[in-house]
């Protein structure tokens, strides 16, 4: 499904990953692992088209996506990202969040997107908060109903840039059980996380990053069981 082949991304002062090449397949649940700062948020900013690599290459469904004159909305369209911070819009509702990617990009009448928003409300166990403004919401509610929103999407894969690192940690679990979940459900996904039993536990494969590049790739038993 997402083919990347010799990415390299370099920032005047320090470059994060110069020879990064992997094959992601449809249904992988992958955590991105290591220490802060080499590059893990940076590679998924690249999928998105959040940022440019110097050079190397991205292929999406046969289509090389780092090529000028790319359709990015439609590559961030195929990739939904959920951030650290969440990224909410606080003047609109929870469920006019939800609505709003699909009224405007999907074409969805306002009630096909209503209906569906309270569909992905209730599977983030929400559907009580849609009509709240996200200041009335936890962080960990807040991030859920992100989750939702990048699911209004339909995406063929969801990134995660360390999507509990902001939540205080009684709010933790209750994020992980909805990414857990959708593991279950076979959703394609990569996951840049410091939460390791989580990545042990829900992950088909990981990524152990560190300067330069991906060190490690392999499932979690086997990454994790090095001494
Ligand atoms: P991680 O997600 O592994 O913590 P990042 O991808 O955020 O690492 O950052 C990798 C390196 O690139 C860090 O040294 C960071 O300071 C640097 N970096 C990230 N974004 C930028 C940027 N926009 N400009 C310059 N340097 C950056
Ligand atoms: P995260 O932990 O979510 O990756 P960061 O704090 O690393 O967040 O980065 C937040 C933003 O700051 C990103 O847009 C990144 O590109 C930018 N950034 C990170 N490090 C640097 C840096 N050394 N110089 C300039 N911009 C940076």
């Amino acid at each position: 499904m997402i083919s990347i082949k010799n990415l390299k991304k370099e920032y005047p002062n320090v470059t994060p990953f110069f020879d990064i090449n992997v094959e992601i397949k449809k249904g992988e649940v992958i955590s991105i692992i290591g220490p802060s700062g080499t590059g893990k948020s940076t590679l998924l900013r690249c999928l998105n088209l959040l940022e440019t690599p110097t050079s190397g290459e991205i292929v999406v469904d046969g289509e090389v996506i780092t090529k000028k004159g790319a359709d990015i909305p439609a590559v961030r369209r195929k990739m939904g990202m959920v951030f650290q911070s969440f990224n909410l819009f606080s003047h609109l509702t929870v469920i006019e969040n939800i609505m709003l990617g699909p009224v405007d990009l999907l074409k969805l009448s306002r009630q096909q997107a209503y209906d569906e928003g309270l569909r992905l409300l209730t599977t983030v166990g929400l559907v009580e908060k849609a009509l709240n403004y996200p200041d009335e919401l936890s962080g960990g509610q807040k991030q859920r109903v992100a989750i939702a929103r990048a699911l209004a999407m339909k995406p063929e894969i969801i990134l995660f840039d360390e999507p509990t690192s902001a939540l205080d940690p009684t709010m933790v679990g209750e994020v992980l059980a909805v990414i857990r979940s959708l593991a279950r459900e076979g959703l394609t996904m990569m996951i840049v996380t410091h939460e390791m039993k989580f990545a042990r536990d829900v992950s088909t494969r990981v990524f152990y990053m560190d300067e330069g590049g991906i060190y490690e790739d392999g499932p979690p038993e086997q990454i994790f069981d090095c001494p």
